[in-house]
């Protein structure tokens, strides 16, 4: 019985060895993963390499003669492999400003006196694109009857699909929006369509939309990240999570720090609504970057009757705030008819989210038509 004891005591330690050796070789190789992720980067290479690890794999495998067969070192090299690939994935996102956990200041990210991403949900709404003063002052009166923190949005240029559908009141309609929300205290978003016309647009906003059509666009985004105006870039209809990420690093990189990220749904086989509003991506974007997330319910959804309980899922998944386009008579709306709330709609959906007080308010009833 003793010399049992005594040699699986022995046997143990040999183990204990080979493991403490075989650590120390999986480390020595994760210092090597990472070297070679560095000489990559530098090189300007891309990712994994899928040849090489399947090569690596038929290597070892057709040769595992020993207790261990192919199919278990296969396992336990894919293992190895996949470790690998995650940390060099780590090592890119440590060099990348969009997984810093300390690019938003604790107060947020600061459009004039208007905090998104500090803890009170904020509302940016008004019509889909501006179509006169009178409209912009309707709007503007029920934005700022509104407690808490709101920002007046309303589109210059339009950046739409079809060309022969109204383009925006351009030059005009950016000083209909700065005139306008000046007189109500208000903040301003607006979308910027191109390099030629950032300039004016951003001279009269106070912050910057680029929009779903324009994610991709590198050259605007640099051209943003030299400016330190916030600005909300939405996520394109067919835009991954990462690829929404990498074009804010895009903003990032150049030094402006003031980027907040919008969900504004995104195109699946799905016709109920005008595109599928991606929840999962909000409570995502939250964990893989400190960045405020903002949900645009308008063009998620494209219709009225379901917004409420979207916004609310919204807010539960973690957004820092929402988008509602928002006109005074909707059915006569130049663009996006459909999904515009009309004043009391616009003002059932507050009460309904809890932000503004019951009975509707005199404004928001006077506004109606
Ligand atoms: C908009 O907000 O006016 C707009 C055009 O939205 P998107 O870019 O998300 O389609
Ligand atoms: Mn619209």
């Amino acid at each position: 019985m003793k010399d049992h004891e005594e040699s699986l005591a022995a046997l143990r330690g040999e183990i204990d060895e080979i493991n403490e050796q075989l650590l120390a070789l999986i480390q020595q190789r994760g210092e090597l993963v990472l070297e070679i992720a560095r000489v990559k980067q530098a090189g300007g290479l891309e990712g994994p390499d899928p040849e090489r690890e399947a090569d690596i794999l038929r290597r070892l495998t057709a040769h595992a003669d020993g207790p261990f067969g192919a199919s278990a070192i296969r396992d336990i090299f894919k293992a190895i492999l996949r470790a690998s690939l995650d940390i060099q994935e780590e090592a890119r996102h440590a060099l990348m400003r969009v997984y810093a956990s300390d690019l938003v200041p604790a107060g947020g990210i600061l459009v004039g006196d208007v905090a998104i991403g500090a803890g009170v949900p904020v509302i940016m709404a008004g019509p889909c694109s501006i179509e006169s003063r009178e409209q912009m002052e309707e709007v503007a009166t029920l934005v700022a009857a509104l407690p808490g923190l709101r920002i007046l949005r309303g589109g210059a240029y339009k950046p739409r699909t079809n060309p022969y559908t109204f383009q925006g009141l351009r030059e005009e309609g950016l000083d209909i929006l700065q005139e306008t929300a000046r007189r109500h205290g208000l903040r301003t978003v607006t979308e910027v369509l191109d390099t030629s016309t950032l300039d004016a647009v951003a001279a009269h906003t106070d912050m910057l939309q680029v929009g779903a059509r324009n994610m991709y666009n590198t050259e605007l985004l640099k051209a943003i990240g030299r400016l330190r105006k916030p600005v909300l870039l939405k996520r394109g209809f067919m835009a991954t999570i990462e690829e929404l990420l990498l074009s804010a690093e895009y903003i990032l990189a150049e030094g402006n720090e003031n980027v907040v990220l919008c969900e504004r749904g995104i195109r699946t086989f799905e016709r109920a609504t005008r595109n599928t509003l991606d929840i999962s991506a909000v409570a995502l974007l939250k964990k893989e970057t400190s960045l405020p997330v903002i949900v645009d319910l308008s063009h998620a959804l494209g219709r009225k009757d379901i917004m409420l309980p979207c916004a609310r899922a919204a807010l539960a998944a973690g957004a820092d705030g929402l988008m509602f386009e928002t006109h005074p008579r909707p059915e006569r709306a130049l663009s996006d008819g459909l999904q515009q709330l009309d004043p009391t709609e616009f003002h059932h959906m507050m009460v309904g989210l809890g932000l503004a007080a019951e009975p509707v308010s005199s404004t928001a009833q006077g506004a109606r038509p």
